[in-house]
């Protein structure tokens, strides 16, 4: 198992708890990355892809604005194109009509597996089931997102709209009468902290023998005796079968087999606010201003927002900033002092579905990455799913629209060399 965040964490545990012997390594630590400050949702009603009509209506405003809700950064733009021509074609109707129906199958998975996974890490205390509460300022505004609750009540999805002030303040006080009209989700859950889930997680894994090692991996080498996985100090560990989840460096391993995934990375910002910043009851979420706000037990997290820059450039916190100056615009009594800042990277593919299945190159290889802003939401589905696919079981869903090769873009390598050191 290549990369210990959310989704390999999850992925280990499973393995492990299957009866399979699994070594979790990572170039870090236990959720180095973007598993380590999200904002805690299990977003299960959150089926529709990002690129739909209506993003694509919001983007020319959102972009017009250098701190707004979207923003690429104009010198990465040339390295992006070829994901955004990608991710206008996902937004057709006859591609989000599919992905909006894979999506959903993988939320009902999610919201079934998510719980089971807590309880058998003895964790089931950190799942929150109070709902989500989503906010507009306008009537408009909630007629304009009608398709989306459209598609999701298709799809037995239960909400409730409510049109004034008063309903929404008995969901949640203190807010600004700016909030007319509002969406109650009661199927969305969050978790009291997402760093400590995936602690909890991986603590159980290593309670029930599993192996958690620090190693970078820099390349995977198919060989008779199983997949040498290259590290950067020149050794190597041979697995019979490998499992990336590295998150939004995952591409980087698949190029190692020559199989080229247009993966991208989505970066968010958010300020963890100490506890007491503001009597929250739920969580909230501001689509309009692509923010959401969240009660854990260590804060109020307030975030969210969409900047593409790539892996290397440094973050910008002046959009930390500008989410909080909104959020208390829209939270009067929010106390936005001594807030701690983070920037994640979000590892998204086009379609806003995950990669999930055997790489073309060798099928000993399973890839798990691409989760994007549901990676937390997904982690327990496609550790089932993974899990599946190692024990050669028929997959709890069907893996057709998940298969990283789906983009078109994957290249057979020829027969793989032996690696170095191999007896064969
Ligand atoms: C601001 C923000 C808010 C979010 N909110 C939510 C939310 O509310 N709900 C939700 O479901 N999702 C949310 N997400 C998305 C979610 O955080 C991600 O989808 C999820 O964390 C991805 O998990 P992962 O395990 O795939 O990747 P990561 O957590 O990034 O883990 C990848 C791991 O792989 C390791 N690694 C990488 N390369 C190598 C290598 N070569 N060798 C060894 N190790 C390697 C890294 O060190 C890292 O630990 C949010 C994201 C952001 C940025």
């Amino acid at each position: 198992m290549i990369g210990a965040g959310i989704v390999g964490v999850a992925i280990a545990l499973r393995l492990q708890q299957e009866g399979r012997d699994v070594l979790l390594v990572d170039r870090e630590r236990v959720a180095a990355q973007a598993s380590r400050v999200n904002a805690g949702a299990l977003a299960f009603s959150d089926i529709l892809p990002l690129a739909s009509p209506g993003i694509l209506r919001k983007a020319p405003r959102w972009l017009l604005d250098p701190l707004g809700p979207l923003a690429i950064r104009p010198r990465y733009l040339p390295q992006l194109a070829p994901w955004l021509i990608r991710f206008w074609r996902a937004s057709w109707r006859d591609r989000l009509e599919a992905s909006t129906a894979a999506q959903a199958a993988m939320m009902d998975l999610s919201a079934a597996e998510t719980p089971l996974m807590l309880a058998g890490a003895g964790a089931a205390d950190m799942l929150r089931s109070d709902g989500v509460l989503h906010l507009y300022e306008s009537e408009a505004e909630l007629r304009a997102s009608q398709p989306g609750w459209q598609a999701r009540a298709d799809h037995g999805i239960a909400f409730t709209h409510l049109h004034d002030p008063q309903a929404i303040a008995e969901l949640q006080p203190g807010l600004s009468p700016a909030l007319v009209a509002a969406t109650f989700v009661p199927g969305w859950k969050t978790v009291t902290d997402p760093l400590r889930m995936v602690e909890v997680l991986a603590h159980s894994f290593e309670q029930r023998g599993g192996r958690l090692r620090r190693a970078d991996a820099v390349a995977l080498v198919p060989g008779v005796e199983g997949i040498a996985v290259q590290l950067r100090d020149g050794r190597s560990l041979v697995a019979r079968r490998v499992v990336v989840a590295a998150g939004a460096w995952s591409h980087h391993l698949a190029r190692t087999l020559n199989e080229s995934i247009p993966l991208e990375t989505e970066r968010g910002y958010n300020t963890t606010l100490p506890v007491g910043a503001f009597d929250l009851k739920r969580q909230l979420t501001f689509g309009g201003h692509g923010f959401v706000v969240t009660p854990l037990a260590c804060g109020v997290r307030v975030g969210g927002a969409v900047e593409f820059a790539g892996l290397d450039a440094p973050p910008n916190f002046a959009r930390s900033a500008v989410l909080l100056a909104k959020a208390k615009r829209f939270m009067p009594a929010l106390r936005t002092e001594g807030g701690s800042e983070w920037m994640g990277f979000r590892p998204s593919l086009p379609d806003s579905l995950p990669a999930i299945g055997p790489s073309v190159a060798d099928p000993r290889v399973v890839y798990a990455f691409g989760h994007g802003h549901l990676g937390l939401t997904q982690s327990a589905a496609t550790a089932r799913l993974v899990a599946d696919i190692v024990s050669g079981r028929a997959p709890q869903l069907d893996l057709a629209p998940f298969r990283p090769q789906r983009f078109g873009s994957a290249r057979m390598r020829p027969p793989p060399p032996r690696h170095h050191g191999e007896t064969a």
